[in-house]
């Protein structure tokens, strides 16, 4: 019997019992053990769950109050001196290594000041882990067992689970050296730590643990040859101990083909891969299994929201029978399920069509059971049948597949791809047209969203208040803006934003092509859950999306406003991808349905549109080489097709909010004026990329994340500094990012000060 298998279930619970627990732990409304009640309880009805399912390896320690790499930091005490000087709880000061903890003195507590360690994307997903931060002074050893407790606490239930860990070579590597520890390589502490996890891994077998997963996700990356080395040292010194549990070592989110040579020949029980992401590697990596491994076959997409394909699935993992034969391979999902929402059944007001072709995590655990029945030669007709229908009923749907989007698609040149002049003609209209002083002064889009703001939209929504009355509203919000922009005397205005919900969904449910779920919530860190829109057709726009909103703002106003839209590839990278046509395609749909917005508001007069691009840096492939070079070129076309519809006298912006994307990738947009986040890094030789450069930009001069207001001569400073390497000519004046999140009062103090140092170097040059 082949068997199937899942590498972690979403900890959420199906209607985010765990996010409006934590936050009412936070908040003082509910005990500890309060708390514990409703993790233990999602826990148990997510191993039930499985088990009903017929799933026959089920994870456990896949469950965390926060994130499963900070309960390893946890576990084997890796916490930096300015959490543990508190002697707080150990749950305590497992929040406050996640996102920091501020409390007043009380009789019976003394105060506490701390801010969070840095957050990181895991991999190429929206899913944020809280960075392993070392120090010298880092001495490991285990702080509690949780997963022990977690073990024993599924085996109390009558299932056996196998837990999982992150690798001792991916927590190094995923981790940092501590700011008082700057010359520490984490990864020279890799004999230090291995003690921890041999002692963790002893108490799991003396609890009856056979099996482990150990997760050892950085072999997806390009490696340096230390860390290569390094599974070797750590995985030979678990092999010497006799009475461990078996170890699967997982890798997922891509392949490990250029990092075999690490892991050939390493004394564990088995290897699991994902042939989701990277079928491809299948031949080079079957051939690395020894003769007493076993070959987790990852092939229900973890990061995904489609309905499986059971034949085509099936004949994969055929392959693979053929080469290792039933017993030594297992059927699993890709990755851990984390990265989709509970379950389907939770929709209500889906498209009962679309319905049909979606699965979420709890579907996926059947998945994984047919799959591995049917490479069994059990008889699951009647599921592939259904199945067949579905898929095919899928490829033939006319909610996805439209003509004229096809058409037009076809259509698309390098012409369409590039502005009508080059940036020097562009800027003299632009310059002639808008005549901006030097250090012109703008703001990123949004202003901040009040609660005010919600309510109504909330009424608008339930439809307790009329169209009519909910537009009334949005006007006076814009006005409202306007008047203040005026007031403090900015040089470009926006609207606010005050009418988007999210910046994806707004415009993705404006779009043809889209779906939106009622409760398809994923973790994005701690308790910030998201609901990312699905595409599942082709893209198109049917009608305005932004107009009203713009031209209304610049009717209130002489000064020029800016319009605001998100751009394509921050579009696809916030949403769930189709996975029947490739990236690229759904880039420049989306690109097209954009273009035509863009082009819609320049003929209704707004005359300068930003096109915010944040998720641009997130979309690189994690590797270097060809597909990492063919995004560079198509992301930056996608933007650009989107973008190049427009005369030479309309400006056009964009703005991105990782101050790490390579200048390189920025050059590629030809956008006439770039606001990047920059407060915190501040780095000159950054700065030095863009001299040359004759596009302009703005450095954000100050973190919009802080209600801190910076003094007007911090800003004086920071733009002098700035002016070491970048000359005034091309110098914009900006925040880091949109003001949604901030309040009123700071935002004024702020933006004047910005801009009263903005014409203090005016009055300068
Ligand atoms: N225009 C958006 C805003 O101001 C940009 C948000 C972002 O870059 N994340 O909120
Ligand atoms: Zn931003």
């Amino acid at each position: 019997m082949v068997k199937s298998a899942v590498l972690g279930f979403p900890r959420i619970g199906p209607n985010r019992e765990l996010k409006k627990a934590t936050e009412a732990y936070w908040n003082g409304k509910i005990t500890v053990d309060e708390l514990f009640k409703v993790g233990k309880d999602i826990r148990a009805a997510n191993w039930k769950l499985q088990k009903d399912a017929g799933v026959d390896i089920i994870p456990s320690n896949d469950f965390s109050f926060y994130d499963q790499v900070l309960d390893l930091e946890v576990l084997f005490n890796v916490i930096p001196d300015r959490y543990s000087k508190y002697d707080l709880p150990l749950i305590d000061t497992l929040f406050a290594m996640g996102r920091g903890l501020q409390r007043k003195a009380t009789e019976t507590e003394k105060a506490v000041d701390v801010t969070a360690l840095e957050m990181v994307k895991w991999f190429d997903s929206n899913y944020h882990y809280v960075r392993p931060t070392f120090s010298h002074s880092t001495s490991f050893k285990l702080n509690g067992q949780k997963p022990v407790d977690e073990f024993l606490e599924a085996k109390a239930l009558g299932i056996q689970t196998r837990p999982v860990l992150v690798g001792p070579v991916s927590f190094l590597h995923l981790g940092k050296a501590d700011k008082d520890s700057l010359d520490l390589d984490p990864l020279s502490l890799l004999e230090k730590l291995l003690p921890a996890y041999i002692e963790i891994l002893q108490k799991l077998a003396a609890a009856g643990a056979t099996e482990v997963q150990i997760d050892e996700p950085v072999l997806v990356l390009d490696l340096p040859q230390n860390v290569q080395a390094a599974f070797k040292t750590a995985y030979t010194k678990l092999g010497q101990h006799a009475g461990l549990p078996k170890i699967t070592l997982a890798s997922y989110f891509g392949t490990v083909v250029p990092n075999l040579d690490a892991i050939k020949g390493l004394p564990v029980a088995g290897f699991h891969f994902d042939f989701v992401r990277a079928p491809e590697q299948f031949e080079q990596v079957a051939n690395i299994i020894g003769d007493d491994q076993v070959l987790s076959f990852g092939i229900v997409n973890g990061r995904n929201i489609w309905k499986n394909d059971f034949t085509k699935s099936s004949e994969f993992v055929n392959q693979a029978i053929a080469k290792l034969g039933k017993d030594r391979v297992i059927v699993a999902t890709s990755s851990s399920l984390l990265h989709t929402p509970v379950d389907l059944e939770n929709e209500k007001k889906l498209d009962a069509e679309l319905k049909g072709y979606f699965s979420f995590a709890t579907q996926k655990l059947s998945e994984v059971v047919t799959i591995a029945k049917n490479v069994s030669g059990d008889d699951v007709a009647a599921q592939l049948s259904a199945n067949v229908a579905s898929i095919t009923a899928r490829s033939n749907s006319t909610l996805i597949n439209d003509p004229a989007v096809q058409a037009r698609m076809a259509a698309i040149d390098a012409k369409m791809a590039t502005r009508a002049a080059p940036f020097a003609t562009r800027l003299a209209a632009q310059q002639k047209k808008f005549n901006f002083p030097l250090f012109p002064t703008t703001t990123i889009g949004s202003f901040p969203q009040t609660k005010d703001i919600r309510i109504n939209r909330n009424k608008f929504v339930k439809g307790t208040i009329t169209a009519e009355e909910y537009e009334q509203f949005i006007n006076a919000e814009i006005e409202k803006v306007i008047r203040f922009q005026e007031e403090i005397d900015l040089d470009v205005l926006v609207h606010g934003e005050p009418e988007r919900n999210d910046m994806v969904q707004y415009f993705g449910e404006q779009i043809k092509g889209y779906a939106f779920t009622s409760n398809g919530w994923v973790q994005s860190y701690g308790s910030r859950y998201v609901r990312p829109p699905i595409i599942v057709g082709d893209l198109s726009r049917p009608k305005p999306m932004s107009v009203k909103e713009s031209v209304y703002a610049q009717s209130l106003t002489k000064k020029a406003v800016k319009g605001m839209l998100t751009g394509p590839i921050t579009c696809l990278r916030w949403s769930f991808p189709r996975d029947d046509v490739d990236q690229k395609t759904q880039a420049y749909q989306l690109a097209l349905a954009l273009r035509d917005e863009v082009n819609d508001l320049e003929a209704a007069g707004v005359k300068i549109i930003q096109v915010d691009e944040p998720a641009l840096r997130e979309g690189l492939p994690l590797r270097e080489g060809d597909e990492r070079a063919a995004y560079t070129v198509w992301a930056a076309e996608a933007f650009r097709i989107a973008t190049s519809g427009v005369e030479n006298d309309t400006q056009i912006h964009s703005h991105f909010c990782y101050s790490d994307l390579d200048p390189k990738h920025i050059k590629a947009l030809d956008a006439d004026v770039v606001s990047i986040e920059f407060s915190k890094k501040d780095d000159a030789n950054y700065i030095a990329e863009f001299r040359d450069y004759p596009n302009h930009l703005g450095f954000g001069l100050f973190d919009i994340h802080s209600p801190r207001v910076p003094s007007l001569e911090e800003f004086n400073t920071k733009i002098e500094n700035i002016l070491k390497t970048y000359p005034a000519e091309k110098f914009w004046v900006n925040p880091d990012c949109g003001l949604k999140t901030r309040g009123w009062e700071e935002t004024r103090a702020s933006l004047t000060n910005m801009v009263a140092a903005a014409k203090n170097y005016r009055a300068k040059y």
